[in-house]
């Protein structure tokens, strides 16, 4: 029987829950056991998939099609095992679920309320679909004290009762440190719990994040007012870089303290050469590239984050340290000619994901640039759409081009998806159906053309990748593009939907209509971000 570990947070938002969770898990792996993530998120919307970035960060899609929160993406990243739908839930999905099943009269006239309905549909959830893991460790957004994490509080609390001895509490919280007084605090912390056992809810182990060591003293009082074994204050210092995260915890007993709550006494010792390999990468480059990423929601890099990481891993990869410079694309708007000032110093340029017009010909100037000076190019998903229709535009005699996410152009080269083919069904949406949930998502196999830069890089004739888009590039160019010298080198299986198309007469130009960043580790680099990395350095040395 699996093993349960929920992690609550205290004090205040953006500790990093998420990674403090995929750290542990990280290190029970590196033990040797099977771990799964997931989360439990309060807000009442049914996913994150209609959110705006700026407010919620990216929205990472799981192979099974899910559009789930970004701790996924970091969960992933840190233990290697692809989260399913299964492994994200909302308060809207809950009550939608609960509500569903009132409409067909399964609750055979009760009164539907909170306790229990809501809080059983809670707890089903976080049980279900579970194999054979020894350890799930169940995240719960928000903190404390918030009106909307209740029912979820008290899912758990209720589930710390029932598996007894298989369930422990991890909370998260700040010691922040005052200046002027030269003191680390412990109150908020202290605070945190108290209202956190008012809940009902004791934790096993507190994990306070503190910008400087916290003195063995200070740990023995918060042990103390908090009812929590010394050796289970764990402190969680600043690091320098994400990845050495799992390490500072190893050190300071976070794992050994999670096995004892569970009074564990055989467990084998971590191998954390994974992450030692990893740390030493990071923070011993042999060199740096500069790479542009020409986005719109550049100002929250939250919402770029798997894109963030899969440079670093890139990086890890060759050795260098990757500093992303972030342009907002609506500069080259304002200011054409600041494109080739802008981009001085720039080895290499990357159009990121996107939505709706806003920005859409900044970027496309981007791509010109890229082409014409031979820079590497990366475009993904609406980077790749803003690739075709710049080529359209310029080189295929096309010079109205667009698509019909905003705008009726001649001719539209990029337009609405409305069928496609997912195993052996057959996916319809209509042009004005809702926007919620109605995307081509999740994983889908690409053919890759053999003799082309991609089937050379990736080594195989078949991928799969992770999609989220609603437009595709009409294949009906596909023979104008390559007359003027391009190449559709990536195709679904049947042939209709291009997947990836380069510049074979270019050091490097590749556009992908799936999201590449959504699969890389740290310890497994993305094949693609390896080599636009690369491909960055070797221009470096060019310039
Ligand atoms: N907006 C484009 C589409 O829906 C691109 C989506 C994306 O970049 N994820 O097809």
């Amino acid at each position: 029987m699996a093993r349960f570990i929920f992690v609550t947070g205290g004090v205040v938002s953006s500790l990093g829950k998420g990674l403090a969770g995929a750290a542990l898990a990280s290190l029970l792996q590196a033990r040797g056991y099977k771990v799964r993530m997931r989360k439990l998120d309060p807000y009442i919307n049914v996913d994150p998939g209609t959110m705006n970035p700026y407010e919620h960060g990216e929205c990472y899609v799981t192979d099974d099609g899910a559009e789930t929160d970004l701790d996924l993406g970091h969960y992933e990243r840190f233990t290697g095992v692809a989260s399913k739908q299964s492994d994200n839930v909302t308060t809207g999905r809950i009550y939608q679920t609960v509500i569903r099943k009132e409409r067909r009269g399964d609750y055979l006239g009760g009164t539907v309320q909170v306790i229990p309905h809501i809080t059983n549909a809670i707890k089903e959830f976080a049980t279900a679909d579970i194999g054979d893991e020894d350890f799930v460790l169940v995240e719960i957004g928000g903190t404390v004290g918030d009106i909307e994490s209740l029912p979820f509080m008290e899912a758990i609390r209720q589930l710390g009762n029932e598996l007894r001895n298989n369930a422990i509490f991890i909370h998260l919280t700040l010691v922040p440190y005052i200046a002027a007084a030269g003191e680390l605090k412990t109150k908020p912390t202290q605070h945190s719990v108290k209202e956190l056992r008012s809940i009902g809810i004791q934790p096993d182990i507190l994990l306070c994040r503190s910008e400087m060591p916290i003195p063995e003293g200070q740990r023995a009082k918060i042990g103390q007012f908090c009812n929590v074994p010394p050796e289970a204050v764990i402190q969680a210092l600043d690091v320098r870089t994400i990845y050495e995260v799992p390490l500072s915890y190893h050190h300071e007993g976070f794992d050994a303290a999670v096995l004892n709550a569970f009074g564990i006494t055989d467990a084998p010792d971590p191998d954390l050469s994974k992450w030692e390999e990893i740390v030493d990468r990071s923070i011993n480059p042999e060199g740096e590239v500069n790479i542009a990423v020409v986005g719109k929601y550049i100002e929250l890099q939250d919402a770029y984050k798997s894109l963030t990481e899969s440079l670093t891993h890139g990086g890890i990869a060759n050795k260098v340290k990757v500093n992303i410079d972030w342009i907002e694309s609506e500069e080259f708007e304002k200011d054409r000619d600041s494109v080739a000032d802008r981009f001085s110093g720039v080895h290499a340029i990357l159009v990121p994901g996107g939505f709706g017009e806003r920005g859409a010909e900044g970027k496309i100037r981007a791509v010109t640039y890229a082409r014409e000076n031979k820079i590497p190019y990366f475009g993904i998903c609406y980077g790749m759409q803003m690739a075709v229709i710049e080529g359209c535009r310029n080189l295929a005699d096309m010079p109205h081009a667009g698509t019909s996410e905003f705008g009726d152009f001649d001719p539209n080269v990029v337009g609405i998806m409305t069928e496609w083919t997912k195993g052996n069904k057959t996916e319809t949406r209509s042009a004005d159906g809702d926007l919620g949930g109605t995307m081509r998502l999740g994983s889908y196999p690409c053919d890759l053309i053999p003799g082309s830069k991609v089937h050379e890089i990736y080594g195989q004739d078949r991928i799969d990748e992770r999609h989220r888009h609603r437009y595709e590039v009409n294949i009906a160019y596909k023979e104008v593009l390559e007359k003027v010298g391009y190449k559709f080198s990536g195709l679904s299986p049947h042939g209709d939907l291009p997947e990836i198309v380069e510049i074979p007469d270019h050091p490097w130009f590749i556009g992908v209509q799936f999201h590449p960043e959504l699969k890389s580790k740290p310890f497994d680099p993305h094949p693609l971000f390896k080599s636009f990395v690369k491909a960055a350095l070797d221009h470096s040395r060019l310039v």
